[in-house]
């Protein structure tokens, strides 16, 4: 398999070298060999070639099976022409690979429930939801679109539209991956008011025929902004459009209260997944093997599973971080009493040692 990894800016590097590690032991252990092609991006991409996405970094990526990215941005290039930001380029290789779905997980570890902001008794039915997030549609990108001025007063409109294609290929996305999870799919939407969000639920209802080993339901997405934290443990996949996934899985993700530790990953049809931790690039840290590398590596831990379907070699790197958290190691993000703090790499070695 050929990975393209982009470092980027910040901590990128750092987490990305140990999850490189872990990448080449499972291949070790399973007989597997990884390839790897390091191109620029952001940050880094703007200082050697004046552009946050390079051609060739796309070119890169195109090229492989799977993207592996650590992050972009940082001060040095927040006062620079908002057209070629380091962000500017995370946007476009999403656009360039058709990732149209986004996975985000946001499972709380038994070793780290004392950072979720759920009550003991919450936390105690378990926290593991799966967000898929439509990424390339709806109000974020529909048409038409303005601002403006009339009878005297400022007003702005966007519109939130799917097409039946957008809807299905979600779906089966989502569908998916709950077969590979326990099996059930809450599609979140506002089908009581929005027109838009009534086809979304008749096309997620189709598309279930195909599905019938997996278990559906439906939920207006105020109630599910709710329930996320009344009882998240009813949960297992969450399927929703770009605007309501964008505030849930940011909900889902808060409420563990552990950043540092959640990946994520993008698919799209046939071109290769990319796979991110969500945390940013964190330039307070960067340079000093402080960055917690775990949710990069469980990024790796996605790539197996969903680009590779390898999940005996994804459950050992989950196994592995799983391990690792309860021999007490935590860097700085994680720290609490009786635990020992570990730097980045420290932290790498430790996972390596458990796989
Ligand atoms: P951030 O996620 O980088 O950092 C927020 C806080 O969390 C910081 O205190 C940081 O030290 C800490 N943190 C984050 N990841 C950590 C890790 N792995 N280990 C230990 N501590 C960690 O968010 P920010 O400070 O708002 O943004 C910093 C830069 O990152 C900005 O330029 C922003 O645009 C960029 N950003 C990039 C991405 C991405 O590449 N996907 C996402 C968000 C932000």
């Amino acid at each position: 398999m050929k990975i393209c990894l982009l470092p980027g800016d910040g901590i990128g590097p750092e987490i990305v070298a140990q999850a490189v590690k872990v990448l080449d032991k499972v291949g070790g252990k399973f007989g597997r060999s990884f390839e790897y092609e390091e191109a620029l991006i952001g940050g880094v991409a703007i200082d050697a070639s004046g552009a946050p996405l390079p051609q060739e970094t796309v070119q890169a990526c195109k090229g492989a099976d799977a993207v592996l990215l650590g992050a972009v941005g940082g001060p040095k290039w927040d006062t620079i022409d908002p057209s070629i930001r380091p962000e500017k380029g995370l946007l476009g290789i999403r656009k360039e690979l058709g990732l149209f779905a986004n996975l985000r997980p946001a499972t709380l570890f038994p070793q780290l429930r004392d950072a979720c902001y759920l009550r003991p008794d919450i936390v105690d039915r378990g926290l593991d939801v799966m967000v898929v997030r439509e990424l390339t549609g709806g109000i974020y990108f529909g048409e038409p679109r303005a601002d403006g001025e009339k009878d005297g007063q400022r007003y702005g409109f966007n519109t939130m539209v799917y097409y039946e294609e957008e809807i299905r290929r979600i779906a089966k996305v989502a569908f998916e991956a709950a077969r590979k999870r326990s099996g059930r799919v809450c599609s979140v939407d506002k089908a009581n008011v929005l027109d838009v969000s009534r086809v979304w639920r008749e096309i997620v209802i189709d598309e279930h025929k195909n599905y019938q080993d997996v278990e559906l339901d439906h939920m207006y997405v105020d109630n599910a902004a709710m329930q996320l934290v009344r009882d998240p443990s009813q949960f297992d996949v969450m399927v929703t459009g770009n605007l309501f996934g964008d505030i849930l899985s940011d909900e889902a993700a808060a409420i563990t209260g552990s950043i540092g530790m959640l990946p994520s990953a993008s698919l799209g049809a046939a071109n290769p997944g990319l796979y991110e931790p969500i945390h940013g690039s964190a330039p307070d840290i960067a340079g000093q093997d402080k960055a917690n590398p775990l949710a990069t590596i469980l990024s790796v831990s996605m790539m197996l599973r969903h680009s590779f379907d390898m999940g005996e070699e994804a459950d050992s790197v989950d196994k592995a971080v799983q391990a690792t958290l309860e021999k007490g190691l935590r860097t700085g993000d994680i720290m609490a009493q009786g635990c020992k703090l570990v730097g980045c790499k420290e932290m790498g070695e430790a996972v390596l040692a458990e796989i």
